[in-house]
């Protein structure tokens, strides 16, 4: 008896978070969360994860799981400011319309996640995407995201593992992915298990992009000065050197 009342508040209480939280969304972000309900993607939201420079995170239910739900905010201007990364003809295309561009960078996020996993780098699994949300695999346990590196407080004792995952990731995704990250730092990368997870894939443009050498270069030397404060001495001449010289 005691379990069924517990269930029953349970209910009720995820019933109250599903109101509060489809209040703030807009109309065609709603609209877009019950496409994937009806794919059974997508139940309810639990909660907040973050609120970045152009999206929301959030942990939903979806069937007998937790998602990470990314919903890029319809309203944002910073968004338009960069065409920048834009490298795809059709992106391009389209930029003239602000909400179809983020339709396209949305989907463009959900195809690098895709293209990365099927090639066997870490990344969240992606699920599901429509308009300007995006469904992937939860990196963390029992509905808990797990935090990036920069909030990690086991890195230093991990650093050597997360080295090596850092480099292997690395060369498949400029080898045979061919994609570049190019927004690579502790922020988005998660150590969870023992794997290395790269997150945040929006503005990953291809390698034959003109701007991508640099892309690569700029990420290394992030990823150099976070080696190093966390007690593995590196350079970038070392990082690259390894990089290329993988094999798996
Ligand atoms: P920012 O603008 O701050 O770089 P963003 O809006 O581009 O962020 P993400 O970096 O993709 O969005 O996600 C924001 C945060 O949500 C991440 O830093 C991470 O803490 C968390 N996060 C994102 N995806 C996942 C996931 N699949 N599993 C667990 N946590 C995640
Ligand atoms: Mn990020």
């Amino acid at each position: 008896m005691q379990e069924l009342i517990e269930e029953h508040q349970k209910q009720e209480k995820d019933k109250v978070k599903r109101k509060i939280f489809k209040d703030v969304f807009d109309d065609r972000t709603e609209k877009a969360l019950q496409a994937i309900e009806r794919r059974d993607n997508f139940d309810y939201i639990i909660g907040p994860i973050s609120k970045g420079k152009e999206a929301n995170l959030f942990v939903a239910k979806a069937k007998n799981k937790f998602v990470a739900v990314k919903i890029y905010r319809i309203e944002t201007t910073y968004f338009h400011r960069r065409n920048d990364y834009v490298n795809d003809e059709k992106l391009l295309q389209i930029s003239k319309n602000p909400i179809k561009k983020i339709y396209a960078w949305t989907e463009r996020e959900y195809l690098n996640l895709k293209l990365c996993y099927e090639n066997g780098i870490k990344v969240p699994k992606p699920i599901d995407q429509e308009k300007n949300v995006l469904i992937m695999e939860l990196i963390g346990q029992k509905g808990e995201p797990h935090p990036t590196l920069k909030y990690d407080k086991e890195v230093k004792k991990n650093i050597n593992k997360i080295y090596k995952q850092y480099i292997k990731n690395m060369n498949k995704m400029l080898y045979t992915t061919k994609l570049v990250h190019a927004d690579l730092s502790e922020y988005n990368m998660i150590f969870f298990k023992d794997k290395l997870y790269f997150i945040d894939m929006g503005q990953a443009v291809g390698t034959n992009y003109k701007k991508a050498r640099d892309f690569v270069n700029r990420d290394i030397k992030t990823i150099v000065k976070f080696f190093n404060k966390n007690g593995l001495k590196t350079t970038i001449e070392k990082i690259k050197k390894d990089i290329k010289k993988y094999k798996d």
